[in-house]
């Protein structure tokens, strides 16, 4: 059988996007550029259609490539050491022109390497974008989601570009907000091997959150995606809640996964 897929252009994303009224807040985008079907121009395209809708544009840009699992380390920190070895022996050193993991699909590198993205020099965690050089600016190791605490700060929504919640880092960063426990994990570095604490557990029960969401999302097709806006605060205010009626909410259902395991107990 013979059929055509829908193509998207440049002006047809604008118009879309424009139907989320975003131009005046800064927007921590989450994306899968295959989830629209044909986009002409692929991920450069649906950056140059985001960006005159937004105030500001920043995607997480992470680097899994650079973790190691130690042979021991503190308890109860949701991961068996000694494990991984042979991933030890491919890990790289971060450095800030690594591309961003490919989990992430294209988008994030290809707004990375856009001229006047920024990144930011987390070995683990990095975010990149255009306009959100403070909140760049203010991650740490210590606190590694500071630049969606700036963007929270400053009135600041997430964008699903075809994926759901259980990529929403945002959702992390109020889970800390909540008071759930952070772990620490490692980085190679050209300095070494360094801690990162703080860092988050496993995203991947984060599906309930749609419903909460809804009131508060705005919603639109966009080719063969689903594209959800909606502000941070309420992400931050729904998790709190969740958790503070049930401090085990939100984890994965897999029985094997170190980190919800870890947290149930
Ligand atoms: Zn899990």
């Amino acid at each position: 059988m013979n059929y055509q897929r829908i193509s998207l252009g440049y002006y047809a994303l604008v118009d879309a996007f424009a139907q989320l009224d975003l131009r005046d807040v800064p927007v921590l985008a989450h994306a899968s550029l295959r989830s629209f079907g044909w986009v002409e121009g692929g991920a450069d395209t649906l950056i140059s259609a985001l960006l005159p809708n937004v105030a500001a544009l920043m995607m997480p840009a992470h680097t899994y490539v650079t973790m190691i699992t130690p042979l021991a380390g503190p308890a109860n920190n949701g991961m068996i050491y000694g494990r991984r070895q042979d991933q030890n022996r491919m890990a790289e050193p971060f450095s800030p022109n690594m591309p961003a993991d490919r989990l992430m699909g294209i988008v994030p590198e290809t707004l990375r390497q856009r001229p006047g993205a920024k990144r930011s020099m987390h070995p683990i965690l990095s975010f990149t974008g255009i306009n959100v050089d403070r909140a760049l600016k203010s991650q740490t190791l210590e606190e590694p989601f500071a630049p969606i605490r700036m963007l929270a700060e400053n009135d600041g929504w997430v964008l699903l570009l075809g994926v759901d919640h259980t990529v929403n880092t945002t959702v992390h960063y109020a889970e800390k907000l909540a008071g759930r426990r952070q772990f620490i994990r490692w980085a190679l570095t050209e300095q070494g091997i360094i801690d990162c604490p703080n860092f988050p557990g496993c995203s991947a029960g984060f599906k309930p959150l749609e419903r909460d969401l809804a009131p508060f999302t705005r919603e639109i097709q966009v080719g063969e995606a689903r594209v959800r806006a909606m502000p941070m605060s309420a992400i931050i205010e729904v998790v709190r809640n969740r958790l503070a009626r049930n401090p085990r909410d939100l984890l994965c259902s897999d029985l094997t996964c170190e980190r919800c395991n870890e947290l149930r107990k």
